[in-house]
C-alpha cells in the first residue's frame, strides 16, 4: 500500500532566533518527498559567548542527506539573514538557486570579494514571475522591505497554496523598490490560501510603521540644518536610505562620500540595477579631507558596532581618511540587532566624549524598520484569509505573540513550529508530525565547525579559568629526571597571601610524583591523570576556580 502525499513545512533556522533563516517545503509520501529550500541565511554570534566566532549558519545536514530530492533553492531577498550562508553551504547542496537581479548582484559581488568562494549555480527570476519545479510552482510576489526586490513566495502544490511572506512591511511610498500590493495578496486570498508563513519580527509593536519616505524627508531636514560635517551610518543594503541621504545632500549642496567595503559593493550593484539613477557619482574617501565641513555627508558602514567597520575605526580615530570632530553630527539611521547593543554603546560614548552630536531613532524619525507591526499584520491576515498560520522569523517571544495574534485574527489553525519540526500542512489538520536534526554551524576562522564540537566550549572554559601546563620527564625505571616544568596562563600569579601559584604547583606536582608507586609512574597516562587532578584541585583551593590542565609526560 502506498502512503498518501503530504505537504510539509520544515524550518531549519530562523524560528526561535534572529537570523539563519532557512526553510524547507516538502511534497510527497513521508519516505519520498521532493523538497525546495527557501533562503540560506547567517546569524551574528554577537554576545552569545562564543569566543572567536562571529558568524553562525543553520545546520543543513538533514537536507544534505536528502540532496537527491532537493529541487532548488529560492532566495526571497538579499539580506544576510537570508543569503549569508549560501556561499558556505551551497557546495553541500549543489542545486539551482533562484534570486532576483539585485540579490544576484550582491551574491556575485561578494563572491568576487572572497577568493576561493564557490561559483554557485544562480538563476535570475523577476518579481512576479513563476517557476515550476517538481510538484511545486513558486511565484515571486513583490513586497516592501528595507532592501530592493524583496519577495514573498506563493508556493503552489497539488495539496494547496502556501504563502511564505519573507520579510515585508506595508509602505505605499517606499522611496526605492516594491510596495506590498493589497490587490495581489487579496487575489491570493481569493484563490484560497492553505497556510501563511509570516514574519513575526515586529508583532510586539502596535500600530503601523512609518514610510521610508517620511524618514527621507526628516533626513533631508536634519542634514540641511546641520552646521558642520554629517556622517550617516546605516545598513549598506538599505538602498532607499542611501538614495535618501544622497538626495538630501544634493539638495543642500553637499557631496556624498561612501565609506566601507560593504557600502561600495551595494552602491555598485544598486547603480547597475538603476536604483541610484539621477544621482551624482559619490566621491571617494580621499576627497573627504579637502571638502569644507558643511559641504560633506559621509555614508558609513558599522551601524551595528562591528569593530572593524568604518564607524568604529572613525570613533577610535584610526581611519586613514575620515575624521570627525567637535560639532560634527553622526546619525544612526539604523536599529541595533539584538546582541549588538553593547558594541554600539561603546562607539556612541566614544563619539560623545569627542563632542560629536549623536542622533538615533530615539531622538527623531531617522530610521524605520522593514518589518510589519500589528496593524500591518492584521491587514495581511484580512487580505489573505489563510486556513493555517505559521509564525516565522523571530525569537520565541515573537513567535508566541504572533500565534496569539493570528488566533485573534480568526485564523482557524495556528501552528507553533520550531527549527527542525516537520509540520504537516495537508492533508488533514495541520500538526507537527516529526522532527529532523537541526543545529548550528560556526564559522571559526576559515573553518566551518559543528556547534557540538569541543573547540568553542574549550575556548570559553580557557577564557574563564585559564590553563596550567606541566611537563615531566621520567626515565625507563619511572624515576623523575630533573624538575618538572610548570607554566600558567590566564591564572593569577599569586594567591591571596602573596605566594606565587607556580611555586605552590611545583610543590603539588612533587608530592603527587612522590606518592605514586614506581610501577604506576611507568604508566604515563596514570601520571598525567593524577597530576592534572591534583593541580586543578590545588588551584581551586587557593583561587576558587579550576583551570584546564595539560600534563605532558616525556619518557627518556
Ligand atoms: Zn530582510
Ligand atoms: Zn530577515
Amino acid at each position: 500500500m502506498t502512503s498518501p502525499d503530504e505537504l510539509v513545512f520544515v524550518p531549519l533556522g530562523g524560528l526561535g532566533e534572529i537570523g539563519m533563516n532557512a526553510a524547507l517545503y516538502g511534497f510527497g509520501p513521508p519516505r519520498s518527498r521532493k523538497w525546495i529550500l527557501v533562503d540560506v541565511g547567517l546569524g551574528f554570534a554577537g554576545e552569545e559567548g562564543l569566543p572567536g566566532v562571529d558568524l553562525m549558519f543553520p545546520d543543513t545536514r538533514f537536507i544534505e542527506g536528502e540532496r537527491q530530492n532537493l529541487l532548488a533553492i529560492f532566495i526571497t531577498h538579499a539580506h544576510e539573514d537570508h543569503i549569508g550562508a549560501l556561499a558556505e553551504l551551497w557546495p553541500r547542496l549543489r542545486v539551482p538557486v533562484y534570486a532576483t537581479r539585485f540579490a544576484l548582484g550582491i551574491l556575485e559581488a561578494r563572491r568576487l570579494g572572497e577568493p576561493g568562494a564557490p561559483k554557485v549555480e544562480l538563476k535570475e527570476i523577476a518579481p512576479g514571475q513563476r517557476i515550476a519545479v517538481g510538484p511545486f510552482t513558486v511565484e515571486y510576489v513583490p513586497v516592501a522591505h528595507s532592501i530592493p526586490e524583496s519577495n514573498g513566495l506563493a508556493i503552489r502544490s497539488p495539496l494547496g497554496l502556501v504563502v511564505h511572506t519573507g520579510d515585508w512591511k506595508l509602505d505605499d511610498t517606499p522611496f526605492v523598490g516594491n510596495t506590498t500590493s493589497e490587490a495581489v495578496f487579496r487575489r491570493l486570498g481569493d484563490e484560497g490560501i492553505l497556510a501563511l508563513v509570516c514574519d513575526s519580527t515586529n508583532v510586539v509593536r502596535e500600530g503601523r510603521s512609518p514610510s521610508e519616505s517620511e524618514v527621507a524627508k526628516r533626513l533631508a531636514e536634519i542634514i540641511a540644518a546641520s552646521p558642520a560635517r554629517v556622517a550617516v551610518t546605516t545598513f549598506a543594503s538599505n538602498v532607499a536610505r542611501i538614495r535618501a541621504v544622497a538626495l538630501a545632500a544634493q539638495a543642500c549642496g553637499r557631496e556624498v562620500i561612501a565609506v566601507g567595503r560593504a557600502m561600495d559593493r551595494v552602491i555598485e550593484v544598486a547603480r547597475e540595477c538603476g536604483y541610484l539613477d539621477g544621482l551624482p557619482e559619490f566621491r571617494p574617501p580621499d576627497a573627504y579631507g579637502y571638502l569644507p565641513r558643511d559641504k560633506v555627508v559621509a555614508l558609513i558602514t558599522g551601524s551595528q558596532g562591528e569593530p572593524r567597520a568604518a564607524l568604529a575605526r572613525i570613533a577610535d580615530d584610526e581611519h586613514p581618511e575620515i575624521t570627525l570632530s567637535k560639532g560634527d553630527r553622526v546619525i544612526f539611521s539604523s536599529r541595533a540587532i539584538p546582541g549588538n547593543e553593547k558594541a554600539i554603546g561603546r562607539i556612541v560614548n566614544m563619539l560623545v566624549r569627542q563632542g560629536i552630536e549623536i542622533l538615533t531613532d530615539r531622538h527623531d524619525l531617522v530610521h524605520v524598520s522593514g518589518h510589519p507591526r500589528r496593524d500591518e499584520l492584521a491587514a495581511m491576515y484580512r487580505w489573505t484569509r489563510p486556513r493555517i498560520a505559521v509564525p516565522a522569523h523571530g525569537e520565541d517571544i515573537h513567535l508566541a505573540e504572533h500565534a496569539a495574534f493570528a488566533r485573534a485574527q480568526g485564523v482557524p489553525e495556528v501552528v507553533r513550529a520550531r527549527n527542525g519540526t516537520v509540520v504537516r500542512l495537508a492533508p488533514g489538520r495541520a500538526e507537527i508530525v516529526d522532527d529532523v536534526p537541526v543545529g548550528r554551524l560556526y564559522k571559526d576562522g576559515d573553518i566551518t565547525i559543528d556547534s557540538t564540537e569541543r573547540a568553542v566550549p574549550e575556548r570559553r572554559k580557557l577564557a574563564f579559568a585559564g590553563l596550567v601546563s606541566v611537563a615531566i620527564a621520567l626515565d625507563r625505571r619511572g624515576e623523575v629526571a630533573g624538575d618538572p616544568v610548570i607554566d600558567i596562563m590566564g591564572v593569577p600569579d599569586k594567591d591571596r597571601r602573596g605566594k606565587p601559584i607556580a611555586d605552590l604547583l611545583a610543590d603539588t606536582v612533587g608530592q603527587v610524583l612522590d606518592s605514586l608507586p614506581k610501577a604506576r609512574r611507568r604508566d604515563s597516562e596514570a601520571v598525567e591523570d593524577a597530576v592534572a587532578r591534583a593541580v586543578r584541585s590545588a588551584v581551586n583551593n587557593v583561587w576558587g576556580k579550576r583551570p584546564a590542565c595539560h600534563v605532558l609526560v616525556v619518557e627518556i
